[in-house]
């Protein structure tokens, strides 16, 4: 079965379909390098993990380069612009920030700050006239996702939702063997993603966080079935569980399991938690076979299985960290470079954050 245009524009719509061809970004990104096109410079807002990874994996990309840091830590700051080689001057701090407006230099921000905080960093960038990746997810609430997409609508600047998922190969691959039809029609998914925290995290704080591990890492798997089945969930129903009554849990779930029905009829199955360690997969099963991705969502190792119709695949994926963040970077750089919307824009971030309300209304959680 060959992509249609409706699948493409659906998958268009996931984020998906410009890297189904295969190359067509990095060629693109390789002749902006050739023509001499000035690199895109990232203000990163917040040094913490995630930059930890995004920053090495700007290094090995044609497009793109850190300029600017911001940070409440100025030693930390000082350590990291000396390896990126960014001068004092663009060194900002969360009250200072808003000068970065006036710094030639910075041409997008890299929000990957606490969850609550990204809504106004985004607007705020966007105020700045600086084009924004933000960090999943996207906001901790539905209303503050509309705000970050307004706010960056009325700045015309790009917004883009940091799913490095949606241009890391084997989660491609994965996709395309769906759309090929290789497991028939797709019935049922099976997806979970979790870990066993630990105590004083951000993100057992609801205020920092929004929620428990449903936005932090179930949201991995709940995006993953919307790009495997290219469709929108149109019944959800979840349950919530806190089994760990040792502190931890006083603001946030410890467990969420949910199950979402299709408009095909396809359904999926999910869990997510804050209370064992749970490496990240998912399983599709078809009419003609299944399809296995271990490690699905974690930095490497990845790993896809599938049996179909006669056919067996093995493929570990030898790719290593920090190449989906490669892969990230250089795509919002040449969406800046050309003009061309992300594939993973604010609307992706704002259907999860939705779909995560839902989860948590069924599951009797206020939000
Ligand atoms: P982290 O705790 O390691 O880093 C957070 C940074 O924010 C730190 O530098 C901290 O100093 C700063 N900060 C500013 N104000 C803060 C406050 N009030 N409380 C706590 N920290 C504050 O967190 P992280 O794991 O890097 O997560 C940051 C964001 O990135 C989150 O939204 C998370 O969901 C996302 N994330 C994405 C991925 C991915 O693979 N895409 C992986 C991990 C985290």
């Amino acid at each position: 079965m060959q992509l249609t245009r409706r699948d493409f524009s659906r998958l268009g719509a996931l984020g998906i379909a410009a890297h189904l061809a295969p190359g067509a970004l990095r060629a693109q990104s390789n002749q902006n390098a050739q023509a001499g096109q000035k690199k895109i410079g990232y203000a990163v807002i917040g040094l913490g993990r995630i930059a930890g990874h995004f920053m090495p994996g700007t290094r090995n990309t044609t497009n793109s380069q850190i300029t600017a840091l911001v940070s409440g830590h100025r030693d930390k700051a000082d350590r990291i612009a000396a390896e990126y080689n960014i001068p004092a001057s663009s060194i900002y701090s969360y009250e200072n920030f808003d000068e970065i407006a006036k710094n030639p230099a910075v041409d997008a921000v890299y929000v990957a700050l606490p969850n609550s905080m990204h809504a106004e960093y985004t607007i705020r960038a966007a105020k700045a006239g600086k084009h924004v990746l933000c960090e999943k997810p996207m906001a901790t609430s539905v209303a503050d996702c509309e705000k970050m997409i307004a706010a960056c609508k009325a700045a015309n600047v790009k917004l883009m939702i940091a799913y490095r998922c949606h241009y890391e190969p084997t989660n491609l691959r994965a996709v395309k063997l769906i759309r090929d039809g290789a497991l028939g029609q797709v019935q049922a998914i099976q997806s979970a993603f979790g870990f066993n925290i630990s105590p004083g995290e951000w993100r057992l704080n609801k205020q920092l966080a929004g929620g428990g591990p449903l936005y932090d890492v179930g949201i991995y798997s709940l995006n993953a079935c919307r790009y495997l089945t290219g469709e929108e969930p149109d019944q959800i129903s979840a349950y919530a569980s806190v089994i760990d009554h040792d502190g931890r849990f006083n603001e946030v779930e410890e467990n969420v399991a949910w199950t979402m029905r299709f408009p095909s009829g396809i359904v999926a199955s999910c869990t997510t938690t804050y209370g064992a360690n749970m490496d990240g997969y998912f399983k599709v099963y078809g009419s003609k076979g299944w399809l296995q991705v271990d490690n699905a969502f974690v930095y490497q190792g990845l790993h896809l299985r599938a049996e179909y119709s006669g056919t067996k695949l093995d493929e570990p994926n030898p790719a290593r960290d920090p190449s989906q963040f490669q892969a990230e970077a250089e795509h919002f750089s040449h969406c800046i470079q050309t003009g061309q919307q992300p594939q993973s824009p604010g609307e992706e971030g704002l259907r999860d954050m939705q779909y995560i309300a839902e989860i948590y209304r069924s599951a009797g959680i206020n939000t």
